[in-house]
């Protein structure tokens, strides 16, 4: 079962921004595709909060409820 990511801090390292991005997986950081629709991942910088649409390989996709 996939654990919800925390909200992160900005500003983040360039592989989690490849995550951010749907250019990676969210939860391994796997780049070999299918990666499919995750949800949201979520950011801060101390004030608001983003939400970034964020994919996931098809191991973790299913991982998810
Ligand atoms: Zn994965």
């Amino acid at each position: 079962m996939l654990v919800p990511a925390p909200v992160l801090q900005l500003p983040v390292d360039a592989p989690t921004l490849d995550r951010l991005h749907g250019d990676a997986c969210i939860n391994c950081g796997t780049e070999d595709g299918p990666l499919l629709p995750a949800g949201h991942a979520y950011t801060t910088d101390g004030e608001g909060q983003l939400g970034w649409p964020v994919a996931a390989c098809p191991d973790h996709r299913e991982a998810r409820p």
